[in-house]
């Protein structure tokens, strides 16, 4: 078995950005600026942006955050969104989820401008992507995509199973995993809460991605001996055996399913240090007008 170390991969491209930044800013250009909308005073979400901020800063990119109390108007978010997509100086902006109810999400992503979306999931450019032009791919299917590469692990012709529909990673990850290049091309399967004979189809997996949000659900007899294994999912689940008397584990039952899995991702240091970084690349893309301007 062998792990696919998130963390390092993460890294080895957050210092290719970083001097691509340093050739771009040696040339005269303009560093990329990364912007962020917090809202409200949620903890998981104020540590999101703050580690976004600290990953722009490694790699030289320029960062802001726009900070919003939790009762704030929808239209003056929507101002917000507006003001953003006007300044120049700025190449891309995400607006950092969940928004408190009272706020339409859908409203306040589609507001966005489609260049500076880099995120990845306003409709424009998650149609784009079901069509095969540019666009900016959302970031944690980017990062599984960039795992499977840096691992040089074959996707062509291969029956990928992926365990979840969600809009953020289920569902562009099939589109991805299905699309006429590598990684891609191959043959996929989407399940969710009505997929019967789930044990079956994911033991019929070369490749399975799970993003279900259930810790420890996918145990080794839902594994093929051999299969590479994806696991998105991050839970705290309270420990005596840690200081701050949590641990953080994923979908997938790592200890036993190691033992039949070729490649996989542990939790944490898998996939979770990949998100961040996808943001950064796609904030290079737009910074360097790699997605629009290319069809100028
Ligand atoms: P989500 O919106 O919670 O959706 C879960 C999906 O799993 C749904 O499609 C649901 O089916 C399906 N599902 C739930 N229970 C199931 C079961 N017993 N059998 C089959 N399918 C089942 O998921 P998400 O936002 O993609 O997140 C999934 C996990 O990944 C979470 O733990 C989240 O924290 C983690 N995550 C991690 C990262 C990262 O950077 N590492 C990024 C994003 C998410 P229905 O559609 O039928 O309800």
């Amino acid at each position: 078995m062998k792990l696919i170390d998130g963390k390092e991969i993460a890294n080895t491209i957050k210092g290719e950005i970083a001097e691509e930044v340093k050739r771009i800013v040696d040339k005269g250009g303009k560093i990329p600026h990364l912007a962020a909308i917090l809202v409200g005073e949620d903890g998981a979400s104020e540590t999101y942006v703050n580690n976004k901020a600290t990953a722009c800063k490694q790699v030289g990119f320029d960062s802001s955050t726009y900070r919003f109390p939790a009762d704030v108007s929808e239209n003056e978010l929507l101002e917000a969104v507006d003001f953003i997509n006007n300044d120049p100086e700025i190449d891309g902006l995400i607006v950092q989820l969940p928004l408190p109810e009272h706020i339409d999400n859908q409203k306040v992503i589609q507001r966005i401008h489609p260049e500076k979306d880099v995120d990845g999931f306003h409709p424009v450019n998650i149609g784009r992507m079901t069509i095969g032009l540019p666009s900016y791919v959302p970031a944690t299917p980017y990062g599984i995509l960039e795992l499977l590469m840096r691992s040089r692990i074959e996707t062509t012709g291969k029956n990928c199973v992926i365990l979840g529909r969600s809009n953020i990673v289920g569902k562009p990850m099939g589109l991805l995993m299905s699309r006429n290049e590598e990684p891609g091309n191959a043959t996929v399967t989407i399940c969710h809460s009505k997929t019967k004979n789930l044990q079956e189809i994911c033991a019929a997996a070369d490749i399975l991605i799970v993003a279900i949000g259930r810790p420890g659900y996918v145990t080794a007899d839902m594994v093929k001996e051999g299969a590479v294994v994806i696991d998105v999912g991050i839970h705290r689940i309270p420990s005596d055996e840690t200081k701050s008397g949590f641990r953080l584990t994923g979908d997938v039952r790592f200890e036993e399913v190691a033992k039949k899995a070729s490649f996989i991702t542990p939790v944490p240091g898998g996939v979770g240090p990949m998100t961040i970084v996808s943001l950064l690349m796609n904030t290079l893309k737009s910074a360097k007008k790699e997605i629009y301007g290319s069809i100028d």
